[in-house]
């Protein structure tokens, strides 16, 4: 739930971008498909060869080299957490938690034996209650520990204080990824709500409900979660920041949505001495939802949504048989994929869920070379400045809000490989005589009491967002920061041997992509401080619109399988600032080359080179039902549309690659983006 942008995945506002052989030092010619003319499909031509050596295996819904990197980071880790787990009675503090959470997690046998039971009691619990005051507790009391029907809350910057964190309300209460699979009546989602019908059938079969009850149950649970899905806004409004950011206080709130007690609410969740008096409600129209609904659905229903909640949150951390299940419908149904994630791969990402950072600070130890900061300090900073040059002599903005822009991009923070101060998990109890489930809840506790503990404090700038391992960077426009993990300084991303054409094209196009997200549709609304402010002048909005409409125009025809079409409106930011990454990077680029000239290899010109590159980072294979999914849910185009849908604006490529009018990587004049 935090405002930040990435490369590939998302969470919310932070805005990211999307790897290999981490010895390889320039890019490997047999990722191309040389019968491919780059000139009609440049994506086929750079990646092809990729991909058929690369097929998708079972366990994976898309595979590229960006998975590719996460696996190989995935393996060094492994190494780390492998020694760890074998040393559980000789080490203490972290590294005896990390040991003991992977244990946990790989003890299936154990997990097989208890079945339902580590839920049991709680369970029983939510049966017992007969009254609204007695569900309304209940709430509170899982809102404590990490699950939360109807809405999530989360602290973070005050978008209108930035300096100082606020509670902050986000719709949310639903168990399918998007709430247009409660909503389109197509055929592909009634087949997805049936078999979602079935998954719950199927966990509240596990946990011992006759068969009879288990029917009632999950139509009880859809007519909820379809309500407060007809109730959300679609991800093309939450892209609106000021829709989206909604300051109240607590008689506002109150007086918003009367059906809830809002001062226990709040007060059930704050550290000791603090009291909540300001909050953002988020999306106004749901919250108002969640009144009704909690008001007038009766105390039944409402126990079987909670306990749908609690079982749903469980379910990963139950027997092969939750696991299972919840695979069949979200890795098979959803993803399209064949096989479930290999228990280990998926006992890491627990350690990484749980002690994230804590892993990350062993990790860089191993495996992150200073000289890799460097190099990356550079690049960062050539960057910024040819960011800045651009904006000089932008074409189209006044010169008020240059000057703006320009003060926006001096101020933003960088941060490179991990963080300077670690997180401190001392905190946290692990206790590997109980059982996984019971971990994973503390583990949540700790979260929230460290997340609520900022509440109404100052704002660190210098805390991260991603761990140190993660494949991925950010921009967050509350905190105007950028972030590149030390996970995504290696090959094809960041080449440290490298010659500069790979570099600039790949971890330079990085980098200008997540500088962009500070201009994009959503970056751009907020200042220099992190604040929602309108900085820009009189028109310059207009000529902006203006430009990005051709980047929704671009992708919105584009089909990308059957008769769905890219969504251009919600996947503008991310296309603008692979737009932009790609501009500003190039220029960076040509003004090293004066400095250091750059040599043909391979048969291909540097500046050839350079746009293989940025392509390599994209190439990947993806199943028929991940394209619906994340077309449905990912901020970002598909790889193959984030190379053949956006270089064509790019003037240099069409340069480089001698594209003419007839070729498939022909854009018309009239039709080509350029903001940036
Ligand atoms: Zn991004």
């Amino acid at each position: 739930m935090k405002k930040i942008i990435f490369i590939s995945v998302t969470v919310m506002l932070l805005s990211t971008i999307g790897c290999k052989d981490n010895s390889m030092k320039t890019l490997n010619l047999n990722d191309l498909d040389t019968s491919v003319n780059p000139k009609d499909d440049f994506y086929d031509f750079a990646c092809g060869g990729w991909m058929k050596n690369h097929p998708l295996t079972d366990e994976y819904a898309r595979y590229g080299s960006f998975d590719a990197v996460a696996e190989m980071t995935r393996e060094q880790c492994k190494t780390i957490v492998l020694d760890l787990a074998k040393n559980t009675n000789k080490n203490e503090g972290l590294k005896k938690k990390i040991g003991i959470v992977y244990n946990l997690a790989m003890d299936t046998a154990t997990r097989n034996v208890e079945g339902y039971d580590p839920i049991k009691d709680d369970l029983a619990a939510i049966e017992k209650i007969s009254t609204h005051e007695e569900i309304f507790a209940k709430w509170l009391e899982l809102n404590n520990v990490g699950i939360s029907p109807f809405i999530a809350y989360y602290v973070a910057p005050d978008e209108s204080n930035s300096k100082m964190n606020l509670f902050q309300f986000y719709q949310a209460g639903i168990g399918m990824p998007d709430r247009d699979y409660y909503l389109l009546d197509d055929l592909h989602n009634v087949e997805i709500r049936e078999a979602y019908i079935n998954y719950i059938k199927t966990l509240f079969t596990l946990c011992d409900y006759s068969a009879e009850v288990v029917a009632d149950k999950a139509k009880q649970i859809m007519e909820i979660e379809t309500a407060l899905a007809k109730a959300m806004y679609s991800r093309v409004e939450l892209r609106d920041p000021v829709k989206n950011f909604n300051k109240k206080n607590i008689d506002e709130l109150q007086k918003l949505c009367p059906q809830i007690n809002w001062k226990e609410f709040l007060s059930s969740l704050s550290p000791e001495g603090v009291t909540i008096t300001d909050v953002s409600v988020g999306q106004v129209p749901f919250l108002e939802t969640v009144g009704t609904l909690f008001k007038e659905t009766n105390v039944e229903t409402l126990k079987t949504y909670f306990e749908w909640n609690l079982i749903r949150a469980a379910a990963g951390s139950l027997s092969d048989d939750f696991a299972n299940a919840q695979f069949e419908f979200y890795g098979k149904k959803i993803q399209g994929k064949k096989e479930i994630t290999p228990l280990w791969k998926r006992a890491m990402n627990a350690v990484d869920g749980v002690m994230g950072e804590g892993l990350g600070e062993i990790y860089v130890q191993k495996y992150f070379p200073a000289s890799s900061k460097e190099r990356m300090l550079e690049l960062v900073n050539n960057l910024i400045t040819t960011m800045g040059s651009r904006f000089d002599s932008n074409s189209w903005m006044s010169d008020e809000t240059k000057v703006r822009a320009k003060e926006k991009l001096s101020t933003i923070l960088v941060k490179i490989g991990y963080p300077d101060k670690w997180r401190d998990y001392s905190a946290l109890e692990i206790n590997e005589n109980e059982s996984y489930w019971r971990n994973m809840l503390r583990s949540n506790i700790f979260d929230i009491n460290y997340m609520m503990s900022k509440v109404n404090k100052e704002v660190d700038r210098d805390e991260w967002h991603m761990s140190p391992q993660t494949v991925n960077a950010y921009y967050n426009p509350t905190t105007n920061e950028i972030c590149f993990p030390a996970g995504i300084l290696q090959p094809p991303f960041f080449y440290a041997d490298g010659d500069d054409a790979i570099n600039y094209g790949a971890i330079g196009v990085v980098i200008g992509h997540e500088l962009t997200h500070g201009f994009d549709d959503q970056g751009r609304q907020y200042d220099k401080d992190g604040n929602l402010n309108d900085w820009w002048g009189d028109g310059d909005e207009d000529k902006f619109n203006e430009r990005a409409q051709k980047v929704i125009d671009r992708f919105d025809g584009i089909i990308v399988i059957d008769s769905m079409r890219a969504n251009g409106r919600f996947t503008l930011g991310e296309n603008i600032a692979d737009n932009g990454g790609l501009n500003i990077s190039y220029n960076a680029f040509e003004n090293i080359k004066a400095a250091r000239p750059q040599k043909s290899i391979g048969g291909y010109t540097p500046e050839q080179r350079f746009f293989l590159a940025y392509a390599a980072v994209w190439a990947s294979n993806i199943r028929d039902e991940e394209i619906r999914h994340r077309t449905m849910t990912d901020p970002h185009a598909l790889g193959r549309w984030r190379v053949n849908g956006t270089l064509p604006n790019v003037e240099p490529f069409v340069k480089a690659w001698d594209i003419k009018e007839g070729d498939g990587m022909w854009l018309s004049l009239d039709k080509r983006a350029l903001i940036w």
